[in-house]
C-alpha cells in the first residue's frame, strides 16, 4: 500500500457516515452524546494505529520502533501528518535523525561525520565539513556531559578539566579521566572524549590550540 492510500481522505469521510447514521438512528440526547464519544475515540485509535503503520515504514531498517518515533513527533507534526502536510520522506528522515541522535548520544560517530572541525565550545569534533565553529551537533553531548569522540589528541592542559597542581606542568583531571600518580603532564597528548577547551588559556608555552592539532 502505498503512503497515499494510507493517508487518503478515505477514513475522514467514513467517519462522517459512522456520525451521520448513529444520528439518525440514536434520537435520544444522552446516547447520542454516548455514541460521539465512542465513535471519537475509535477514530483517534484508528487514526493512530494508521500514523504508526506508516512510521512502520518509515522505520525499515532502522534501528527504531515506529512507537518511539511517534513519541518524539510533537502534537503539530501529528496534526501536519493527518493534514498531509507530512510524507513519509520526511516522517523517515526523521526517524534516521533520531536514530543518529541516540549514537551520538552513545558517543558513535555518524558514519557521514567524516572530517576534522573544530567547535568553540567542544573542541576537536568530527562532522560532515571541516572548519572552524561556534556551535555544532556534539554540543548537545557536551551539555548532557555525554563523551564527543575526538579525530585528534589533545593536550590536557588546554582542557576546562586539567587542575594544576603546584608544578610547572602537572595536574590532575577532574572528570576522573585516568592517570599516572603524580598526575597528568599539560602538554602530552592523549585522546579524550571528556575534553573541554578552556576558555581562558593562560599558558604562555603554548601553540595556539586548536590549530596547533595534526
Ligand atoms: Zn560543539
Amino acid at each position: 500500500m502505498s503512503w497515499r492510500e494510507t493517508l487518503g481522505v478515505a477514513p475522514s469521510t467514513e467517519t462522517h457516515y459512522a456520525h451521520n447514521s448513529q444520528n439518525t438512528q440514536k434520537p435520544t440526547e444522552l446516547g447520542n452524546c454516548a455514541d460521539i464519544t465512542d465513535s471519537a475515540y475509535r477514530d483517534s485509535e484508528q487514526e493512530s494505529s494508521k500514523l504508526l503503520e506508516t512510521l512502520a515504514d518509515a522505520c525499515l531498517g532502522l534501528d527504531i520502533t515506529p512507537v518511539e518515533v511517534k513519541e518524539a513527533l510533537a502534537p503539530e507534526d501529528i496534526d501536519d501528518w493527518h493534514n498531509d502536510a507530512i510524507s513519509v520522506d520526511t516522517l523517515a528522515a526523521f526517524a534516521r535523525s533520531l536514530v543518529q541522535r541516540r549514537e551520538m548520544n552513545q558517543g558513535k560517530r555518524p558514519n557521514h561525520y567524516t572530517e576534522r572541525a573544530t567547535c568553540k565550545h567542544c573542541g576537536p569534533v568530527w562532522l560532515w565539513f571541516s572548519g572552524e565553529v561556534l556551535g555544532c551537533p556534539w554540543c548537545w553531548n557536551r551539555a548532557a556531559v555525554r563523551p564527543i569522540p575526538r579525530p585528534c589528541s589533545v593536550h590536557c592542559g588546554e582542557c576546562l578539566h586539567f587542575e594544576r597542581i603546584g608544578h610547572p606542568h602537572l595536574g590532575h583531571c577532574t572528570k576522573g579521566e585516568p592517570e599516572a600518580i603524580a598526575g597528568l603532564w599539560d602538554t602530552d597528548r592523549r585522546y579524550c572524549e571528556r575534553f573541554l577547551p578552556n576558555p581562558q588559556q593562560t599558558n604562555n608555552n603554548q601553540p595556539r590550540p586548536a590549530k596547533a592539532e595534526t
